[in-house]
C-alpha cells in the first residue's frame, strides 16, 4: 500500500438540515477528509459522541434544536467537549457571530461561502489540533526513553485505580531502581549512562506484555510499573521477570565494550479500598525496593 494510504485521514462532522448545503460542503472537504453528516441535532450530537469527529460544521438555523443548542449540548459532553465546532450559517450579522463564539465556537463562516475560505478555515482548525494534540503527547512522554513520564503515569493510575475500585479486583505496582547507577555513569560516562537508561526502558517494555500492565519513567534511573488485576504472586513473578531479563542483557559501549545492569524492585499490592489510597499503594513499593537495596540490590521485594 502506497505510505499517503495509511495516513488516518481527519474528519469532519457537517450538521446541516438543507441537502444542498452538506451536498456543497461535502464536494468541497470529501478529497481530504473523511466526512460525516447529520441532518438534525440529536444525530449530531450521537454522532459526535460516537465517531469523535475532529471537526464540526454547523449551520445555526434548524427546527428542533438550533445549531446555538447543539454547540450547548456539545459543549457539555465529556465526549465532544473539546471537539472544534465551526459555524457556517446565513446569520452575517455580528450579534449572531459574538453568540457564536461565545458559546465555544472556533470559528465562523457565513453563507454564501468560498469554497476555498471554508478548507482555509477548516485546514486552520487541524493545524491548531495537531498542535496542540502534538503537546499533549509530548507532555506524557519520558524524551529519552520514550515511554510515558511521571505525568502520564499518575493519569493512569488514577484511571486503573477507580476502575479495580468498581470491580473489586487487585492492583499491584512495581518501583525499580537501577543498582549502583552512579558507579555506572563515573565509569562509563553520562552519555553512556543515557543509552544503558534506554536498554532497561527496552527491557521493561518487552518484559511487561499485557494490555493490563503500564510501565513509565519515574524520574533519573528509577522506573514504575503498574499491573492491573493482577495479585501479588503474580506481580512477583513478573518483576522476577524484569530482574532476571535486566541481568541477563547485555548493553554496549561505543568501544565494543559490554556492561550489564542489575535492578532492585519493590512490590506492593492492593485490592483499592476504604482503607488505602493510590498514595499508600506507591509507598508500600517504595518501602519495599528500599528493603531489597538494603539486603544487597539485584532483587525483588514485597511490602506485605
Ligand atoms: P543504588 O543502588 O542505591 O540505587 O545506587 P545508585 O548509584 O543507583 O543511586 P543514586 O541515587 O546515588 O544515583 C543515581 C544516579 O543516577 C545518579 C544520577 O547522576 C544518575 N542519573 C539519574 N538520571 C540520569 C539520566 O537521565 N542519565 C544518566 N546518565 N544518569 C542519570
Ligand atoms: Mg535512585
Ligand atoms: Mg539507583
Amino acid at each position: 500500500m502506497d505510505k499517503i494510504d495509511k495516513i488516518k485521514k481527519h474528519s469532519v462532522l457537517i450538521v446541516d438540515d438543507a441537502n444542498a448545503n452538506i451536498t456543497a460542503l461535502t464536494d468541497i472537504l470529501k478529497s481530504g477528509y473523511t466526512i460525516y453528516m447529520a441532518k438534525n441535532g440529536q444525530k449530531a450530537v450521537q454522532l459526535a459522541e460516537e465517531f469523535s469527529p475532529d471537526i464540526i460544521l454547523l449551520d445555526i438555523v434548524m427546527p428542533e434544536m438550533d445549531g446555538y443548542e447543539i454547540i450547548t449540548a456539545l459543549k457539555n459532553s465529556e465526549k465532544s467537549k473539546d471537539i472544534p465546532v465551526i459555524f457556517i450559517t446565513s446569520l452575517s450579522d455580528s450579534g449572531n457571530e459574538e453568540k457564536g463564539l461565545e458559546l465555544g465556537a472556533a470559528d465562523y463562516i457565513t453563507k454564501p461561502f468560498s469554497p476555498a475560505i471554508v478548507r482555509f478555515r477548516v485546514g486552520n482548525q487541524i493545524r491548531i489540533l495537531e498542535l496542540i494534540r502534538n503537546n499533549e503527547r509530548l507532555s506524557l512522554e519520558d524524551q529519552l526513553t520514550g515511554l510515558p513520564n511521571r505525568r502520564c503515569f499518575d493519569r493512569q493510575i488514577d484511571r486503573e485505580w477507580k476502575r479495580a475500585l468498581r470491580e473489586k479486583t487487585f492492583l499491584s505496582v512495581l518501583l525499580m531502581d537501577i543498582d549502583k547507577f552512579k558507579n555506572y555513569n563515573d565509569t562509563y560516562g553520562h552519555q553512556q549512562g543515557d543509552a544503558a537508561i534506554q536498554s532497561f526502558a527496552k527491557t521493561l517494555d518487552r518484559t511487561l506484555k499485557r494490555p493490563g500492565d503500564f510501565s513509565a519513567r519515574w524520574g533519573g534511573e528509577e522506573f514504575i510499573a503498574l499491573l492491573a488485576n493482577t495479585e501479588l504472586k503474580n506481580a512477583l513473578d513478573i518483576a522476577e521477570q524484569i530482574r532476571r531479563n535486566t541481568e541477563n542483557t547485555e548493553v554496549p559501549c561505543s568501544d565494543g565494550f559490554i556492561t550489564k545492569l542489575t535492578v532492585s524492585i519493590g512490590v506492593n499490592t492492593y485490592r483499592p479500598g476504604d482503607n488505602n489510597t493510590i498514595d499508600s499503594l506507591i509507598s508500600g513499593a517504595d518501602t519495599a525496593l528500599y528493603t531489597a537495596k538494603n539486603k544487597g540490590r539485584n532483587m525483588v521485594c514485597s511490602f506485605l
